[in-house]
């Protein structure tokens, strides 16, 4: 379990342990179109430090696992650097010799060193297997923003009241805001200190966006898909798998309608019911037409999907959610895109990687 430390901890135990034994490695920021942030935790929604430019040189004491950035400019990973002053930056950016040694237990969650940290509290997100949602408000019917996993470090600006969830934590009608504006349920964050209250004073900068709904988005937003479409292992497979949690939003890739909502599992098992790899079928799956002949089908959901068939959905839209029904060995989002549809079968399936790219929402 994460320890949360107060600054006066953080403080004693700088004073403790004046001298690190373990050497620091100098690495370098490959970020050539815009400076790289630091920030306060190992996630792109904690607090904003400072930038570093492109060429810049880091001193990293060791590593932590954060929230998965495959954006990066050196790699795609899940490992984020804890710098000597106690800032983080994203490891996808970062050049360097060597392996990184992962953090210890008593890592600090925050820099002392930061005037804003002492306004702030910090938390992590107790939710189980399903992941906590950011959203634009305090309500379960905000439009959502992310999907934060079981474990996550939040910074918590400050609370306001909003809906009452039942959580695991508490129940509550309080939300924390996170430093980009959204919103998350109090009733799933653990923590040791109480946000202040929200005020004009810690109101963000601008209101945070809901996702555009433009031409075509990212089913599973800050997931990522393997390649694997047709391999050589497996010539049948005729889409991605994109791994995720149970319980993820899965959004609709981009505007139509829906054509099929469908268990399809081998006889004798239920889409209800966690499958295996060896059970046949996609389990539950929706199937959206799209204009221009392109159809996307969405497999292994949790549950029925949240639409209807004949129903028109939006880019963006939520569908359903993720699981593991029918050919599953594990929660993830099996993803097809036909074109010439309908119908949709093997002859007309494509691979969603390079269409994703070039249709301006990379997936892989
Ligand atoms: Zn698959």
């Amino acid at each position: 379990m994460r320890k949360i430390m107060s600054v006066a901890a953080l403080f004693l135990l700088t004073l403790a342990y004046p001298v690190d034994a373990q050497a620091a490695s100098t690495a370098t920021v490959v970020s050539p179109k815009r400076p790289l942030n630091v920030r306060a935790g190992s996630a792109v929604w904690t607090a904003p430090l400072r930038t570093l430019p492109h060429g810049s040189s880091v001193a990293i004491d060791c590593q932590v696992k954060g929230q998965l950035i495959n954006q990066g400019s050196v790699r795609v990973t899940d490992l984020w650097d804890r710098l000597t002053d106690g800032s983080y930056v994203s490891d996808a950016w970062i050049r360097r010799g060597g392996a990184i040694p992962a953090c210890g237990p008593a890592a600090p969650v925050a820099p002392a060193a930061v005037p804003a940290a002492a306004n702030t509290t910090t938390g992590t997100v107790a939710s189980g297997s399903i992941p906590l949602k950011a959203r634009t408000g305090p309500a379960h019917g905000a439009p959502l923003i992310a999907a934060l996993a079981d474990g996550t470090p939040l910074t918590l600006v400050c609370q306001q009241r909003g809906e009452n969830i039942v959580g695991t934590q508490r129940v509550t009608p309080m939300w924390n805001r996170l430093p980009e504006g959204t919103f998350v349920s109090d009733a799933y964050v653990r923590r040791t200190a109480t946000p202040p209250p929200c005020t004009a004073a810690n109101q963000p900068v601008a209101a945070p966006a809901a996702p555009a709904f433009g031409a075509w988005t990212n089913p599973l937003p800050g997931f990522r898909a393997r390649p694997g479409f047709r391999t050589a292992n497996n010539p049948s497979h005729i889409g991605v798998d994109i791994m995720s949690f149970t319980g993820t939003p899965i959004h609709a890739a981009s505007a139509g309608t829906v054509a099929e909502v469908v268990c399809n599992i081998e006889a004798g098992h239920s889409c209800d019911q966690t499958g295996s790899a060896s059970v046949g079928g996609c389990g539950w799956y929706v199937k959206i037409q799209h204009p221009g002949g392109i159809a996307t089908l969405y497999c292994h959901m949790v549950r029925k999907a949240l639409v209807q068939p004949g129903e028109q959905v939006k880019a963006g839209q939520v569908i359903g959610y993720v699981g593991s029904s029918g050919n599953s060995s594990a929660p993830h989002l099996h993803f097809e895109v036909h074109i010439n549809a309908p119908p949709t079968g093997p002859q007309n399936a494509i691979d969603p990687l390079p269409f994703m790219r070039t249709h301006g929402a990379p997936i892989g």
